[in-house]
């Protein structure tokens, strides 16, 4: 990142200055290979030792336990909406062949509206949504037999949580991980079923294409085909200088600090305003309006001359967001506050 430069876009987001930094001084040579880590085989050692040392420090991160999986998959969050469904589908499919012959309906829920039967094949939820703002403050109650599956794109390893109530957790590496290309997806022994019907063709298990089935991925160590490379070692890095600064629990007590900050800026305020209830704020994406909305083009462009960039509101709701993901300082938010301060001063 240059200089005097903030960067508070909600993804592809900023990514720790010093992390940008081991990237550039190993791109030519990484780990005396006398190539770049792009250049290298996905086959080779190295990578291998890449591979699972990037896993064994997210499970560290966020203690994940040995029934768990860690899959470096490709295609993003829009790609998770399908797998997730393909896969989910075919467990559910599975367990109803071991206990008994019953008619293949299930339904699947989306917490969006609510509760859930026991008979559901899934409950899915966004813990964080980027572009609105809105968090989840608590992981939602559901009948334990009922795989939980939640899409943390913009908020894993933001803050402490329990991954043993979850069936599966996915998240697009591009706010809190790294680099755009790499998919993290976190999924429960018991939700790895052969889901192609290679062995019995009547099984009414559904076939899942190859890239989007999380067996397929478990049993290759996610080496199925070329994975993203750059990006599972950019991940390494960020989550190596995750561990140095404390882990999850020191990166959470920051960030706690930096979002109780800005919204008591907007919240005493006579010009800022926030469109979301008090309960449900996103610690990572800050929304924020100017009463006088004609004002928010001013804003932006101030801010931009300052060194304050990617702070335009979402195309669908306008206005402005300052995500203020892990990577972001402290010192980046007090810059902001500072600037936001000033404006309301020459405008009120
Ligand atoms: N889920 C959330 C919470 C997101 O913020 C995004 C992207 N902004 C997506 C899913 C979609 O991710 P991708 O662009 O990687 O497909």
């Amino acid at each position: 990142q240059a200089p005097n430069v903030w960067n508070f876009g909600a993804g592809p987001a900023k990514i720790p200055t010093s992390v940008l930094q081991r990237a550039q001084a190993e791109l030519l040579n990484y780990n005396n290979n006398g190539m770049s880590i792009m250049e290298l085989s996905h086959r080779s050692k190295e990578f291998d030792n890449l591979n699972n040392k990037t896993q064994r420090d997210l499970r560290t991160l966020l203690n994940i336990p040995n029934n768990y999986k860690i899959l470096f998959m490709q295609g993003g969050g829009n790609t998770q909406f399908a797998a997730i469904v393909y896969n989910l589908l075919a467990a559910k499919r599975h367990q109803l062949d071991e206990d008994l012959e019953e008619e293949f309906n299930p339904p699947l829920d989306y917490l969006i509206t609510g509760s859930c039967g026991s008979k559901a094949a899934y409950v899915y939820y966004c813990d964080n949504e980027t572009v609105n703002g809105v968090e989840f403050n608590h992981i939602p109650e559901i009948d334990p037999s009922v795989p939980l599956v939640c899409d943390m794109s913009s908020n894993i390893l933001s803050r402490r949580f329990d991954v043993s109530k979850f069936g599966v957790i996915y998240a697009g590496a591009q706010k809190n991980i790294g680099a755009a290309g790499l998919t993290v997806v976190i999924v429960r022994d018991d939700l790895l079923i052969r889901s192609k019907n290679f062995d019995n063709k009547n099984s009414g298990i559904p076939m899942i294409p190859s890239m989007l089935d999380y067996k397929i991925m478990a049993d290759h160590n996610s080496l199925y085909n070329t994975p993203p490379m750059f990006s599972i070692y950019i991940s390494s890095l960020v989550f190596e200088w995750m561990l140095e600064l404390g882990g999850v629990e020191a990166i959470e007590k920051t960030n706690l600090i930096k979002a109780k900050k800005l919204y008591e800026t907007i919240d005493n305020s006579k010009i800022y305003k926030s469109p979301v209830e008090k309960s449900v704020r996103s610690r990572m994406n800050v929304p924020f309006r100017i009463q006088r909305e004609e004002l928010e083009s001013e804003f932006l462009k101030g801010a931009i001359e300052l060194g304050m960039l990617q702070l335009k509101g979402h195309r669908s709701v306008g206005g402005i967001r300052a995500s203020i993901y892990n990577a972001m300082t402290l010192e980046g938010v007090d810059f902001l506050i500072e600037y936001m301060m000033e404006f309301e001063k020459k405008h009120s």
